[in-house]
């Protein structure tokens, strides 16, 4: 059994913007990407838990539903540091409910960097809400470690976590397993140079619809595809599948209590 810790499949927002943009060889035909086709093609090939993840309240809201109408799919809250500075409620938006995860959150200096404070702002308030419900946080960091670590020194209880789509040095991979977390290993590492995490902190997961692994880069991503990102950490660590499989679905299952 395989778990995708971070899938976007319950929004259909995204995967239909994906599926659209898809040209040539792979055009897909939309009526394939429906959440519940993408759930049944994850189960036929052995994903049998998934987190489905929130990017704003709304979508963390669809992810919750979704979650409640299908077993062994779970869902996390989080308002991604691109909605920083929108408008969003603090105040008792978490439904009765409570996700596995408050995630995905963090700092993204990708696009630029003028709003910094916005992303501390946001990113504090939602470390806050993962100290008050003593949940394990999904994050998101793009360019941003030296300040994403320093803003962890204010949440010292704070040790439940995974980094992921983790792309960055090999210091800082090295840093945040100094700090007890884990890190999420998806389609990238199949095709990009990044430094790959002991299999003891590795969870797996797609980010689909993005990222597809080797050998489906240029499709859409989806669950299913998890297995090539277990298999590709098979021959990276010389072992088996079942190994990898059986090391990274406990180390979610701890994790996130699932
Ligand atoms: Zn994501």
């Amino acid at each position: 059994m395989l778990v995708d810790s971070h899938c976007h499949i319950h929004d259909q927002d995204t995967y239909e913007y994906v599926v659209s943009r898809v040209q040539g060889k792979y055009k897909p035909n939309p009526n394939d990407y429906t959440p519940e086709k993408l759930l049944a093609r994850a189960h036929e090939n052995g994903i049998e838990k998934l987190i489905c993840i929130g990017t704003s309240h709304e979508d963390s809201i669809k992810a919750c539903e979704f979650a409640a109408r299908h077993e062994n799919v779970f869902w996390s809250y989080g308002i991604h540091p691109d909605e920083a500075g929108s408008n969003w409620q603090m105040e008792g938006f978490l439904p009765e409910e409570l996700p596995v995860a408050i995630g995905e959150i963090g700092l993204d200096y990708r696009n630029g960097t003028t709003n910094k404070e916005a992303q501390f702002k946001l990113l504090e308030q939602m470390l806050q809400l993962a100290t008050d419900h003593n949940l394990p946080c999904i994050f998101h960091i793009r360019e941003a470690f030296d300040d994403f670590f320093a803003v962890l020194r204010n949440f010292p209880g704070l040790k439940r976590a995974v980094v992921h789509s983790f792309s960055d040095s090999s210091d800082n991979l090295e840093k945040c397993l100094n700090e007890g977390f884990y890190i999420g290993v998806n389609g990238l590492s199949t095709f990009a140079d990044i430094p790959i995490p002991p299999l003891e902190r590795a969870l797996l997961e797609t980010d689909s619809p993005f990222l597809a692994p080797v050998p489906h880069r240029g499709e859409v991503d989806e669950p299913a595809f998890v297995k090539n990102v277990a298999n590709f950490l098979a021959i990276h660590y010389q072992t088996t599948f079942e190994d990898v499989a059986k090391i990274t679905t406990d180390n979610a299952e701890r994790l996130f209590d699932i």
